[in-house]
């Protein structure tokens, strides 16, 4: 009997492993189109006779994809992806980064910490989850453009809501060591264009330098960023435990001696889950309002505008949430961390969902030339995905 279970273990091991190497195949580096690792997936449940849908992107280019594996119950359990992955453009890799090697009790390959692997093993998993008689289901939700902005979960989290029975939780399979990661940050992205009237620099008086009017908005972004450093937060395990804000890039001007006419910077602003970004942001426009008015009454062209480029909430701990509780259960661990990123759990949270980072790898490796996971992680991965049929076919 313990020999059985031992060599279904390896297979299912083996299964998994097969699969990551499938995934990764697929260069489906976030500017490019990841529709034939879809397709490859749906032919894959076709055979199963599992229907999907697609959520497509505008141009018809990229898909999320969803199904679910088990009855049209309530009480399921979302696991969840991002399918495209980071450039390997420039790094120096030892071995080719769409085929994965395995050497040193590790599997190399582009994405199989970030974060193909976690989908890859479930995936492996659908006929054992087909077998076990589910009494409520497993439902995939599988993402494009998250290393991008997370810009393409957020329809698919909006269709699922009225697609599935709702579920318990939602496992969002991040590069995590396969431990409980409850809350994260969020991000809004910003760019700032304040539009200046030119004149030679000698004639100030004749001009209005759009440079020399970002100073004070520059200013109250360092004072916004120094205010929230200040504060007391109530995270400690925040990396760092606090909101940032910060600015990244910077242009304007045209010559040392022309009084600029345009300067544009981009930043951003990493709420931690208590605070209230809007509220930071509503203090930056109000003191850019001030500055515009002043330019104004001299030049009406004058002008600053803030636009939002991205924006990804804040995930919040829900200590006695559903999904906190099941990842305990199938870990075997009651404690839960803080990620330094931001990902698609805060966007689950914020559509009403019980979210949850849990995932196999570390991330530590993502993004990083010869980017690999550990054997090890793989099998607690595949024994944390039976524990959960295990849990959901009672
Ligand atoms: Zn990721």
């Amino acid at each position: 009997m313990e020999m059985l279970e031992a060599e279904q273990e390896d297979r299912a091991l083996a299964q998994a492993i097969e699969w990551i190497a499938r995934l990764v195949a697929f260069d489906t580096t976030s500017h490019r189109s990841n529709l034939a690792l879809i397709q490859d997936v749906e032919a894959y449940l076709d055979g199963f006779g599992i229907t999907s849908t697609r959520v497509s992107d505008t141009r018809g280019e990229k898909a999320n994809l969803f199904f679910s594996v088990g009855p049209h119950v309530e009480g399921g359990v979302i696991l969840s992806g991002h399918t495209d992955v980071v450039p390997v453009t420039g790094q120096a890799w030892s071995s080719d980064p769409w085929v994965v090697e395995a050497r040193d009790g590790r599997l190399y390959g582009r994405g199989t910490a970030d974060m193909k692997s976690f989908i890859a093993i479930a995936l492996s998993a659908v006929p054992r989850m087909l077998q076990a008689g589910l009494k409520r289901p497993i439902h995939f939700a599988l993402s494009y453009d998250e290393e991008v902005g997370l810009l393409g979960a957020p329809a698919m989290i909006d269709r699922l809501r009225d697609a599935i029975p709702a579920p318990a939780a939602v496992i969002v399979g991040e590069p995590t060591d396969m431990k409980a990661v409850d809350r994260h940050k969020g991000i809004i992205g910003l760019r700032t264009t304040v539009t200046g009237h030119e004149a030679h620099s000698s004639q100030t008086h004749l001009g209005a330098s759009a440079i020399m009017a970002a100073i004070p908005l520059l200013a109250k972004i360092d004072e916004l960023a120094r205010r929230a450093a200040a504060a007391s937060s109530p995270d400690r395990d925040l990396t760092p435990p606090h909101t940032t804000l910060t600015v990244g890039l910077i242009e304007g001007g045209t010559a040392p001696n022309i009084l600029a006419r345009t300067c544009r910077f981009i930043w951003d602003i990493r709420p931690a889950p208590h605070d209230d970004p809007e509220a930071l942001l509503a203090e930056f426009e109000a003191c850019a309002a001030e500055v515009e008015a002043a330019m104004r009454e001299r030049f009406a062209e004058c002008a600053i505008v803030t636009e939002r480029l991205s924006y990804a909430p804040a995930l919040g701990a829900r200590p006695d949430g559903a999904a906190r509780s099941l990842v305990a259960a199938l870990t075997g661990a009651n404690a839960s961390e803080a990620a330094a990123y931001v990902a698609e759990a805060g966007q689950f949270q914020a559509a009403g969902f019980d979210a949850i980072l849990c995932g196999p790898g570390s991330i530590a490796q993502a993004h990083q030339p010869d980017e690999y996971i550990e054997l090890s992680q793989v099998a607690a991965c595949v024994r944390f995905v039976d524990r959960l049929i295990e849990a959901l076919a009672r």
